[in-house]
């Protein structure tokens, strides 16, 4: 078998980065959702899309690309209505047609829904085949489309009973978002994979306006204040007779992702929580306890590495120089398509800084080291700057087992880490020493006394069962 692509299963990925956002109770909703997802577009720079209700129908646009630039205002004005959600998604290989863009809809015996999903749903492939054989047509190739069919074929006649009915048959991570004519519905998976933020925008003093986010630094952009978290197990919903929260089941114990604290989230969000930076610094404080080594300057690897090096840098005395410069206008070169096109944007994307590395010791500083080559693209630019030494350190544990909750790793295969100890990737990236932070050191940073954290990368134990023989077959080639 070779790689998994679209031929071996219905889905086109297993991970899929996304941003999601909702709002309930503004007259302009589909302009607040288009700020919210453009704060949150690092979530997801593949497609992006709003569905807003006017309260006798949902209108819907979903386009390839950037927010910005698919949320012209003459787009945001065929979005009319008090109610809106909004989606931004980056997925790998296979198919990443416009088809599979969120928010998804369907109109059934409820009435009109839309949805929108952060997470991977790990039971999806077995759920698509039991709707395929009882008659369901899917039309993408997103795990997110099994949910609709769920909702559409329930005999539970209410839409949050049927959303209910639904939620309980699927599996793994999910920080989902509906939309119907009157209400908005948002709910979290029993454990609480993936972020959901819960807040209010004050509209005139008396009113207000509901609002939810993968990450705060949407509410900020808007104005709207935190609330807390949508809770694990927890269905919230928002329509005319107010905001309704429930159980619609027992949460599991709670497995938070680390890698959002780690990368994936903004630093200036709250996420689970918890001050992003302030866990992300405390990261790099601890790595330097861990792994010092006599140095005369700590260079971050922008944007990534920038808090952890800031937190090396305190803890170590030794100073921080901003020695690599990132062009912002260049797309994360880790999603690049192609090896060819990634190895080239390690160059269109960072400069270094001749006169701060010339002659030096430099501690760089990022957070992960996923296949490798990034890594050594870098180390090799600071030293051909003039580097004398080049020590690099990582503000997490080595990724060695894929994500089946919702953030984009490559196979096992792929995974530099899995494959190969800590001296052999020193080798590989050519750093004159390498070191990692440790699991305890990972957990310390995020206050993870009562172990609500997920480390299934770093650890390769899942919290909950995944369809790993399956999935690993598939993705490592293996029979
Ligand atoms: P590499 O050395 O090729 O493994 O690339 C490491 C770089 O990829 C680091 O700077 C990370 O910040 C970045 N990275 C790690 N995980 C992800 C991810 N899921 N999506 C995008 N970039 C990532
Ligand atoms: Fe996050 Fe890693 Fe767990 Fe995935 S496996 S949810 S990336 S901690």
């Amino acid at each position: 078998m070779s790689n998994w692509d679209a031929e071996e299963t219905p889905f086109d990925k297993l991970h899929e980065e996304c941003g999601v956002f909702a709002i309930h109770g503004h007259t302009e909703a589909a302009n607040l959702a288009y700020l919210g997802l453009y704060a949150l577009q690092h979530r997801g720079q593949e497609s992006a899309g709003i569905a807003a209700s006017d309260g006798r129908k949902i209108h819907s646009v979903r386009k390839m690309g950037h927010v910005a630039d698919i949320f012209t205002p003459d787009v945001l004005n065929e979005l009319p209505g008090s109610l809106a959600i909004g989606h931004t998604r980056y997925s790998t290989a296979g198919d990443t047609v416009l088809r599979n863009a969120q928010p998804l809809s369907v109109a059934c015996s409820k009435g009109q829904v839309a949805v929108a999903h952060n997470g991977n749903l790990t039971n999806a492939i077995e759920l698509r085949r039991e709707l395929e054989q009882d008659g369901s047509i899917f039309q993408s190739t997103s795990d997110t489309e099994v949910v609709l069919h769920l909702v559409a074929r329930s005999r539970e006649r209410t839409l949050a009973g049927a959303l209910r009915d639904a939620l309980l048959q699927i599996e793994g991570a999910f920080s989902l978002v509906f939309l119907a004519q009157d209400r908005v519905i948002v709910a979290r998976d029993p454990h609480g994979f993936r972020p959901l933020a819960m807040g209010r925008l004050e509209i005139d003093g008396q009113s207000a306006a509901t609002v939810f986010a993968s990450e705060t630094c949407a509410f900020d952009l808007l104005g709207a204040t935190y609330c807390g978290d949508v809770k694990p197990g927890e269905m919230v919903i928002v329509g005319p007779e107010g905001i309704t929260r429930e159980f619609y089941t027992t949460p599991g114990a709670p497995a938070h992702c680390s890698f959002e604290h780690v990368y994936f989230s903004r630093p200036d969000s709250i996420v689970f929580g918890k001050a992003v930076a302030e866990s992300r610094e405390q990261m790099g404080r601890l790595l330097a306890r861990e792994h010092p080594v006599e140095a005369d300057v700590i260079v971050p690897v922008p944007d990534s590495g920038v808090s952890a090096a800031i937190g090396f840098a305190s803890e170590s005395g030794i100073p921080y120089r901003q020695a690599l410069i990132r062009n912002h206008y260049v797309g994360r070169t880790f999603i690049e398509p192609s090896q060819a096109i990634r190895d080239f944007g390690v160059k269109l994307k960072l400069n270094p800084v001749r006169h701060l590395l010339e002659g030096r010791r430099v501690i760089l500083v990022d957070d992960s080291i996923v296949r490798g080559t990034t890594s050594r693209k870098i180390v090799r630019m600071v030293r051909n700057a003039g580097a004398r030494e080049v020590h690099l350190r990582i503000s997490c544990p080595p990724t060695i087992s894929p994500c089946y909750y919702g953030v984009d790793t490559p196979s096992l295969r792929e995974l530099i880490a899995a494959n190969n100890d800590i001296k052999q990737i020193e080798e590989f990236v050519e750093a004159d020493s390498l070191a990692y932070l440790s699991l305890e050191g990972l957990r310390e940073s995020l206050h993870d006394r009562d172990q609500s954290f997920c480390y299934a990368c770093y650890t390769g134990h899942y919290p909950t069962l995944v369809q790993l023989d399956e999935i690993v077959m598939a993705k490592t080639g293996c029979c």
